[in-house]
């Protein structure tokens, strides 16, 4: 039976209601630039980000990670941002008024979540949505059969981890917001 996902939290004592989900503003890489860089290099809307560097120019969209919870309807969802090729971003842009059933492309996880430590970019899938949705990214399995993250999203986890990821997701180490 799908419930609706809600705990009386450990850290802070309020029930918090609903599947968790984390959501980053932007890729790290544009986090990591200077004001200044911000301002002349790159571009950042709700689902596009660009950064121009010397010799080549990095994009972005913006994407959700999914991590099914055991017995609940919603899954644990993180709202991150692969980098895509120029291709794959054109592509994007050209079908987002009209979603082609299975279309989808390569991407690279482009933020740190800080309760799934990684210390190289993790390589994805990326799956186009029915309009109005953002493309769901599944992280390949191959060679990362130790990435927590990977295990996560591929077997599920259970009430009991979802309510400890929130709480540190939430107030501890590796908060987002
Ligand atoms: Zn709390």
């Amino acid at each position: 039976m799908a419930g609706i996902f809600a705990f009386k939290c450990r850290s802070c004592g309020d029930v918090h209601e609903g599947s968790p989900s984390f959501a980053f503003r932007a890729p790290d890489p544009y986090v990591n630039l200077s004001a200044e860089d911000k301002a002349s290099r790159a571009t950042l809307d709700s689902d596009v980000c660009t950064i121009a560097y010397e010799d080549q120019t990095d994009r972005f969209i913006r994407a959700v990670l999914e991590v099914p919870i055991h017995g609940q309807e919603d899954p644990f969802l993180w709202g991150i941002w692969v980098s895509v090729s120029e291709k794959s971003l054109q592509r994007y842009l050209d079908t987002l008024d009209d979603p082609v059933p299975g279309d989808g492309f390569f991407g690279w996880l482009s933020n740190q979540i800080g309760i799934y430590p990684s210390a190289d970019m993790r390589p994805a899938n990326v799956f186009i949505q029915q309009e109005g949705d953002r493309p769901k990214v599944v992280i390949h399995t191959n060679g990362r059969e130790n990435d927590p993250l990977v295990i996560d999203q591929q077997n599920g986890i259970s009430v009991e981890r979802a309510q400890e990821l929130a709480e540190l997701a939430m107030h501890g180490q590796g908060r987002e917001e």
